[in-house]
């Protein structure tokens, strides 16, 4: 019998010491968690589907906390809540993509403790692999979404492999969309990743959804200022207004000169198991005027190449129109 609600007992630990987190890191290796704002973690606690040795609560370390700008953009300390990236100035201001993503995370309660390092290293939210069932991303050898009679309407329409299950950020698109660095360290050293390379799908790693190590911390994401001020648009859609994940979102970042698309960044997620940078788009945009017809051909293009499930066909003109107007209503 599974019992549930009750969490299995772990060690807790509370650094406020990057060090200190490192050094429990190297001693706990995969027996480790680092825990943000704690609100996808404990809910796997809760049904008793992941079961740590050791949590190492991050929360106290004021060096990953806090938006300054930079010679080079803007830093963002990865335990930020998404209640402070929503309000914050600099963001609002240059990079508001971002800050209208965050806004539309869950509710206020989890956005006021979630953190943006936590909304981006979440884990998978199909529902077959949160209820514990032992699918390939579980360690298994079956997808149970992938099949005849599975429940797969919230799943992945693109570069599945095996695992259908998508990734389920709100900022992570809009980070992508502003070519964000992300700052992954370690006791032994620090590494600069790609918004982009960041996330990992099925093929590279069926059981993470992002490439940090189980010995390395995201402490910070960097946003360049080559985006800053830029025309951006964010929507997302979901079954409800509050308190739940993107059926399908998109952000784009584009500079406009002039009537005409100099450069721009488009980015979908809830249709793969990375956020989807829709680079194929993006070329036949460039150079043309900001215009419907084009919005609508880019639209239309975003979905070449969907592999439908029996139960997510939805999100095929979903995603068009999410991309047309990505594009077309584009402000700065
Ligand atoms: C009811 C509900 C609704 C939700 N709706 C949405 C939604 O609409 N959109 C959305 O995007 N998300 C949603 N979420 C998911 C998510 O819980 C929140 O988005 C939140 O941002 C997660 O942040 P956290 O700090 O609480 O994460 P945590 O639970 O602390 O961490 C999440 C994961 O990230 C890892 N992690 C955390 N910080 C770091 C770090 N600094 N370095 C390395 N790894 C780290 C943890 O080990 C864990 O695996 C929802 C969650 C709930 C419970």
């Amino acid at each position: 019998m599974i019992v549930r609600d009750i969490m299995a007992d772990f060690e807790l630990y509370q650094p406020t010491q990057l060090k200190d987190a490192f050094a429990l890191l190297d001693q706990y290796g995969k027996d480790a968690w680092k825990m943000g704002g704690g609100y996808d973690s404990l809910s796997w606690f809760k049904e008793r589907h992941k079961q740590p040795k050791a949590v190492i609560d991050l929360g106290g370390i004021a060096e990953m906390k806090g938006i300054s700008e930079t010679a080079d953009g803007v830093t963002i300390g990865a335990l930020t809540t998404l209640t402070e990236i929503e309000n914050d100035p600099i963001i609002k201001g240059k990079y508001r993509v971002l800050a209208e993503a965050a806004a539309k995370v869950a509710s206020p309660q989890i956005r006021n403790a979630g953190t943006v390092g936590g909304n981006v290293s979440q884990d998978a939210r199909c529902l077959y692999y949160r209820y514990g069932l032992p699918c390939y991303r579980a360690g298994g050898n079956t997808c149970f979404a992938d099949t005849p009679e599975g429940v797969n309407r919230e799943h992945a329409l693109f570069e599945s492999d095996r695992c259908v299950a998508v990734s389920p950020s709100d900022t992570a698109v809009a980070l992508v969309a502003l070519d964000a660095k992300y700052v992954l360290r370690s006791s032994k050293g620090e590494r600069i990743v790609s918004a982009e390379d960041f996330f990992v799908g099925p093929k590279v790693d069926i059981m993470h959804l992002t490439s940090t190590r189980p010995e390395e911390i995201l402490v910070a994401i960097n946003i360049p200022k080559k985006w800053a001020g830029s025309a951006f648009y964010f929507e997302k859609v979901a079954d409800r207004n509050t308190w739940d994940f993107a059926l399908v979102n998109v952000a784009s970042a584009i500079v406009v000169k002039n009537g005409v698309i100099e450069d721009c960044r488009i980015v979908c997620n809830g249709v793969s198991a990375v956020p989807r940078r829709l680079t194929a788009v993006e070329s036949i945009v460039k150079g043309k005027p900001m215009s419907e017809e084009i919005a609508k051909l880019a639209g239309q293009s975003s979905t070449r190449g969907a592999r439908p499930l029996n139960y997510n066909g939805f999100k095929i003109p979903l995603m068009a129109n999410l991309v047309t107007r990505a594009i077309r209503d584009a402000k700065v």
